[in-house]
């Protein structure tokens, strides 16, 4: 009898054939009690049955097509296989060849009974398979809840064990975060960090689009995620506090910013416009050319038209209001950042303690001394608490595109000089809402529109008494 052995450990590290080396042994062992001849012995190292390639397992199956083996001798039968499929390929091929395990027996896949030990032993293969997946998860998991970097590509920003700064990168970062909230671009940044001469992990130069990236990690402001959940604090050190990170992320994920990224196409006042007949978004529109070759542009109700107004005047009105309110309000709203930031770090110690609560409620879980569907309902209210007090974070961000305007001699003119996506920034800290009542046709009148300030003197005598 021709017999060949093959050997296959998943999980050696550093070269570690001691493994495989003891299976061969057994293999041998068996070989000579039955006294056949030893062919080959194939023998694939750190592959994985159910992903990795085998090279000896495809050379193995070619000469057992080749007729040169009778016996297949195997330490376990999942070391030849582990997916159900896999078994059907080894049937096929295996034939009338016989196959003989050192820990689960002789298996001989030319008969019905065979094939089913076999499918049998493939089975418990696979739930095998199923429950180290679940391990790995876990420990990933715990990983991210105590903090610790689960690996992979150096982070920018970081050393590749993320446990100090790469000063240079660090400091690039923080600055790009400050422009953000300043109504700065994605590309500007990608420009700056470029002539800086910074590149990213895999050097090359980095695009707007992975700084988006590299921004949208919450890891820069030490919080540590799990599948795109934020599950504790991170052991690395922070870059940007949690609330910088979170104004920044708000407006980098903002649905609008990503629908029109070409500042050409923007307009002032998309995004704050509701119609007061219906209640829905008023959005900026082109309408079609007229008789002079222009074409005219508008903002109109998004539902069903029941408001439009020409964008040019629509803007020069609202701009010329702002621009009175800020006037008149200086001191007020110099005190307004301060009152927004101090209620939103308690939004965000809120938001903290509810992520705790989330962990904790876990643990109960885990250890079964909380019934499932009790930690459901438990954590399900819990999470509800956590996006509001998320989501308050953000919306009593500061204002830094406005502070830096009303920081100028004159106002006015540092609008003037202000790039339309610093407009923006500054209509949306300004201002909560503009509500349009139906127009009258041909005729461009500001009479029933209502500007929803977002600081009001009552926020800002409050936070003083
Ligand atoms: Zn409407």
């Amino acid at each position: 009898m021709k017999a060949a052995i093959y050997t296959r450990i998943s999980d050696a590290r550093d070269d570690d054939t001691a493994g495989v080396r003891r299976q061969e042994q057994d293999c041998r062992k068996l070989i000579s009690d039955k006294d056949w001849d030893l062919v080959d012995v194939y023998c694939d190292n750190n592959k994985s049955a159910t992903t990795g390639f085998r090279p000896e397992y495809r050379r193995l199956l070619e000469d057992v097509r080749a007729g040169e083996i009778d016996v297949l001798v195997a330490w376990a039968s999942d070391r030849l296989y582990r997916r159900t499929t896999d078994l059907e390929e080894l049937v096929t091929v295996l034939g009338s060849v016989q196959v003989v395990t050192v820990r689960s027996g002789d298996v001989d896949l030319s008969t019905a009974d065979g094939k089913t030990v076999a499918r049998l032993l493939g089975a418990i293969a696979q739930g095998e398979v199923e429950k180290r997946g679940e391990r790995v998860a876990r420990a990933a998991r715990q990983r991210a809840e105590e903090g610790r970097f689960g690996g992979g590509t150096r982070r920018f920003g970081y050393t590749a064990s993320m446990e100090a700064l790469i000063e240079v990168e660090a400091a690039a970062i923080e600055w790009a975060y400050a422009r953000i909230l300043a109504g700065g671009s994605l590309r500007e940044i990608s420009r700056e960090w470029e002539a800086r001469g910074l590149v990213g992990p895999k050097g090359v130069v980095i695009t707007p689009g992975v700084a988006r990236t590299i921004l949208l990690r919450p890891a820069n402001a030490g919080l540590s995620v799990y599948k795109g959940e934020v599950v504790g604090k991170s052991t690395a050190p922070v870059i940007v506090d949690e609330l910088t990170f979170r104004q920044a992320r708000a407006l980098l994920t903002d649905p609008r910013r990503r629908q029109s990224p070409d500042d050409g196409r923007r307009t002032l006042l998309s995004g704050v416009l509701d119609c007061g007949v219906c209640g829905a978004p008023v959005r900026a529109h082109n309408r079609s050319r007229q008789r002079n070759g222009k074409a005219r542009t508008g903002y109109g109700c998004s539902k069903s038209r029941c408001v439009t107004r020409s964008r040019d005047r629509l803007d020069e009105a609202i701009t010329e209001l702002i621009l009175e309110y800020l006037i008149k309000h200086r001191v007020l709203y110099r005190k307004a950042p301060r009152t927004a930031s101090l209620a939103a770090q308690r939004a965000s110690t809120e938001a903290e303690t509810l992520r705790k609560r989330l962990a904790d409620l876990a643990a109960l879980a885990g250890a079964g001394e909380l019934a499932p569907q009790d930690f459901a309902a438990a954590a399900r209210v819990t999470r509800e608490r956590l996006a509001e007090a998320e989501s308050r974070v953000t919306r009593l961000a500061g204002t830094p595109a406005t502070s830096r305007l009303i920081k100028s001699s004159d106002i006015r003119e540092a609008w003037t000089t202000s790039s339309l996506r610093v407009r923006r920034a500054i209509v949306r800290e300004v201002v909560e809402s503009i509500t349009l009542p139906v127009g009258t046709p041909g005729k461009f009148v500001m009479t029933g529109t209502t500007i929803q300030w977002r600081f009001r003197d009552r926020d800002v005598r409050e936070d003083a008494a």
